[in-house]
């Protein structure tokens, strides 16, 4: 027997057409890419998006159409999203820290058709635009007043553009399995993966982190995604901040400590979220000038492992509560939360801190396993550390164009890439990429572990441990540093720093100084790069 409930499809549109209805004067506040701040509400959005909509339409964008963004947090950029949801063509967000050859190579993958840029990306797309044969038009997402002169043949300003329709549209209706988005992995080796969100996945994957232990804003908050529309979604809230009702503030192109600091005083923020390295920025600021912040209650940090000092700075200085998050591209991108859950809730403030260091708790709709490489499930007993698979409605099943099959186990089961213990109360921690992660005589060792441990020596700046050929252990680890500038640690003080921390068997077998760590477009660590350049290392006694 079927329950006899409607049949009503999770579409994105859902989510404005809510908060036009019920939060229709609720602000959404930008700093433009122009400059000025710019306000403006649900409801208008809600009416420009059904004109964006009916706008693309008559340029012949369908079901199923792929169309580029290059853009910051913009109310232009969520325009276009909801526009393109409407019509159930497909937004698909392109990272302007790729290398340029990785730009055109996706969009090309991806086959768009028209591409929404802003002024800051506008050189990059002239040098590119020969490589990408599949775009018919580039729209430049900003006004006839701003617009620049351009190489780019047929490319017009988007209010231009947008002035072509008016807003007496309404939204398609179909599946809600139907494609909604489109965002490429990294793809640290080999090319990018794409994967593609349906409505479906966005709705429930925005109702999670509404939820009060995930993100959890209510319509009396005010949330600022630092983070980047293209970096996974803003980690939902382009999504859960009309579903909530809450207000939104949107930080534009720039990203700076100063920057950061006024808007939220000017936007009275609330809540807001971005990646490690944004938050340093901020404290900086914050410090140097002796600020204080007025109105942030709650800020979410996740991207890369947040060390304890920045948790220890937001609640002890500023009285911030951190949300220490982990996810992924492919889930959404929400895993994890690390909030308090009753049995830890008495934890003094010392110990609290040492629990923010873990990644937290999933939502509903995000199960969890740590399993050996032949798939055997691991204890979860916070010390047994496997690879970290995961299964949930939010979570890709497989790749645009059916690539990389080989990342689901037979239960259906996705293979994070990320090596991680959980705890008996359910807290996990990753403690390593699986190919970084160091196998010393069959035992793992981890290299997030000993890196943050480095970092925290008074003359290290950057950390990174790689595992190098050891005759009788396979694997052992070495010890890479960047001293910080002045300052010249020597092999036996910082390993000296490690003892009495760490199991005697994890003990890096050797030091080396170096001038510079190679990143990625994305900010992390190459340790491939550095594997590369160490790989005949000879270690001490071997
Ligand atoms: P990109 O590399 O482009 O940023 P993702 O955002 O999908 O791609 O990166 C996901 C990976 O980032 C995770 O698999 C994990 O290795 C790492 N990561 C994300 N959040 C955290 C966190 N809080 N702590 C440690 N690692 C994290």
């Amino acid at each position: 027997m079927l329950g006899s409930m409607m049949d009503w499809p999770l579409l994105c549109t859902k989510i404005l057409d809510h908060a036009a209805a019920q939060h229709p004067k609720r602000t959404i506040l930008t700093r433009s890419v122009e400059g000025p701040l710019h306000t403006t509400d649900y409801a208008t959005l809600r009416r420009r998006s059904l004109q964006c909509a009916k706008r693309l339409e008559k340029h012949g964008i369908r079901l199923g159409d792929r169309v580029a963004t290059l853009a910051w947090n913009t109310w232009r950029h969520m325009e276009v999203w909801y526009g393109l949801l409407g019509l159930g063509a497909i937004y698909h967000t392109v990272n302007p820290r790729l290398f340029h050859e990785q730009i055109a190579w996706i969009v090309n993958d991806a086959e768009d058709r028209l591409l929404f840029v802003d002024l800051t990306f506008l050189p990059v797309i002239e040098k590119l635009i020969g490589h990408m044969p599949t775009l018919e038009q580039v729209i430049v997402l900003t006004d006839a007043a701003h617009m620049p002169a351009t190489t780019l043949k047929n490319a017009v300003d988007y209010e231009s553009w947008l002035a072509e329709a008016d807003d007496d549209f309404a939204w398609k209706s179909f599946d809600e399995n139907t494609a909604a988005g489109l965002c490429y992995t990294s793809g640290t080796t080999g090319n990018p993966k794409g994967v593609v969100y349906s409505h479906r996945s966005n709705v429930i994957h925005a109702w999670q982190a509404a939820t009060p232990d995930m993100i959890g804003p209510s319509c009396r908050d005010v949330i600022m995604p630092v983070v980047p529309m293209f970096h996974a979604n803003c980690w939902s809230i382009a999504f859960t901040a009309p579903l909530t009702g809450a207000a939104l503030v949107l930080p534009g192109a720039r990203l700076d400590g100063p920057a950061i600091y006024e808007t939220l005083e000017v936007g009275k923020v609330s809540i807001t979220a971005a990646v490690p390295t944004v938050w340093l920025m901020l404290l900086q600021h914050m410090e140097s000038k002796n600020l204080r912040l007025s109105h942030l209650k709650r800020v979410v940090i996740g991207g890369a492992a947040c060390p304890r000092a920045i948790t220890e700075k937001f609640e002890k200085t500023y009285d911030v509560r951190v949300a220490h998050a982990w996810g992924m591209t492919e889930m959404s991108p929400l895993g994890t939360l690390c909030g308090l859950k009753p049995e830890t809730a008495s934890l003094d403030i010392e110990g609290r801190l040492d629990l923010q260091v873990k990644q937290g708790v999933p939502p509903f709709g995000v199960e969890m396993k740590i399993t050996d490489d032949a798939g055997n499930e691991r204890p979860q007993d916070g010390r047994a550390f496997g690879r970290l698979k995961v299964r949930g409605p939010a979570i890709a099943g497989g790749y645009f164009k059916g690539m990389g099959k080989d990342a689901f186990d037979p239960d259906g089961f996705f293979d994070t890439g990320d090596v991680a213990t959980i705890d008996a109360d359910g807290y996990m921690q990753i403690t390593d990429r699986s190919k970084d992660v160091i196998k010393s005589g069959g035992e793992w060792i981890s290299t997030i572990d000993l890196e943050n441990l480095a970092i925290s020596h008074p003359d290290v700046m950057e950390a990174a441990v790689i595992g190098v050929h050891h005759p009788k252990w396979d694997e052992r680890p070495l010890l890479v540093i960047v001293p910080k500038a002045g300052r010249t640690p020597t092999r036996d003080e910082i390993l000296a720093h490690y003892e009495g921390r760490i199991a005697k068997w994890w003990m890096p077998d050797d030091v080396v100084f170096i001038e510079e760590i190679p990143h990625t477009a994305t900010g992390k660590i190459q340790k491939m790069t550095l594997r590369e350049r160490f790989k005949d290392y000879k270690l001490p006694g071997v």
